[in-house]
């Protein structure tokens, strides 16, 4: 079984001030943590950043830059997402703490915590491609924390669970590429048989989203999952394949 120190990667999300990212990897190594992901930062590398690093240089030095979320949590079996506020669809909700603890229980699983920007945070999209979300406790007239100061108590939790791993069995759910790949597969057969209209989409796709993320599929399920919908699509072909034989035997 790896360690939580090396199984916890965390993402920043295009941070706007080089600053937060050097007090960032600080309060990461201060903890003992050391992978961060930045996902398209406005201004890296910068004095600024190494400045407010201040030892903690190995930790941006390695850091990995990333062109987008999806290639940032690659490989990751949990997703957390961090935010202050509640969305449109409330989501499977941790504290911090139950965050540390369930990750810390996970065996070998890969795992993600999420930070969005400073002036608006996480978009819905990001918030969605989450298995859970995660709300520091705070002043609701003022619930905002600093981006780095939102780091270091993840990683402080982090770290008091990490000495009190109980592990679970079973396998691990599907990596998140895999369930990402299912969505876009069913949004496509929905669209297809007609169920969901994309011109006028709803919600229906954010709660199936929802619904299968509460189930944390692994990867056979996932595979039966697909296997499924491609039944459905090798009908379609066929009936449409029939229907065009129809209309020019009916032609002729
Ligand atoms: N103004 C933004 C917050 C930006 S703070 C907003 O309204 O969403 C930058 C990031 O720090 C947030 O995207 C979030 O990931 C994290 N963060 C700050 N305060 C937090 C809190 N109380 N709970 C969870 N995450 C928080």
């Amino acid at each position: 079984m790896s360690s939580l120190f090396e199984r916890i990667r965390i993402v920043l999300i295009a941070t706007s001030h080089p600053g937060n990212i050097g007090a960032v990897a600080r309060a990461m190594k201060t903890m003992g943590f050391k992978h961060l992901v930045l996902v398209e930062p406005k201004h890296y590398p910068h004095a600024d950043a190494t400045a407010r690093a201040s030892g903690a240089d190995d930790v941006l030095a390695n850091a990995t830059v990333c062109s987008s979320l999806e290639q940032a949590i690659t490989g990751c079996h949990y997703v957390f997402g961090l935010s202050a506020r509640q969305r449109t669809i409330p989501w499977p909700q941790m504290s911090p703490r139950e965050c540390a603890q369930y990750s810390a229980d996970q065996g070998d699983a890969e795992i993600a915590l999420v930070f969005g920007r400073e002036h608006s945070g996480l978009t819905n999209e990001e918030l969605e491609i989450c298995h859970y979300h995660v709300s520091i406790d705070a002043n609701p007239d003022y619930p905002s924390l600093n981006l780095a100061a939102a780091v270091q108590i993840m990683c402080y939790e982090s770290r008091l669970a990490a000495s009190t791993v109980s592990v679970k069995g079973g396998a691990l759910p599907a990596p998140v590429e895999d369930l990402e790949r299912f969505f876009e597969h069913l949004e496509r057969v929905m669209i297809e048989v007609e169920f969901l209209n994309p011109q006028q989409p709803g919600h229906i796709l954010r709660r199936l989203r929802r619904l299968f993320v509460k189930a944390q599929p692994d990867k056979q399920d996932v595979n039966i999952l697909r296997g499924v919908l491609s039944a459905v699509q090798r009908v379609l072909k066929g009936q449409s394949v029939a229907d065009k034989e129809n209309v020019s035997k009916n032609n002729t």
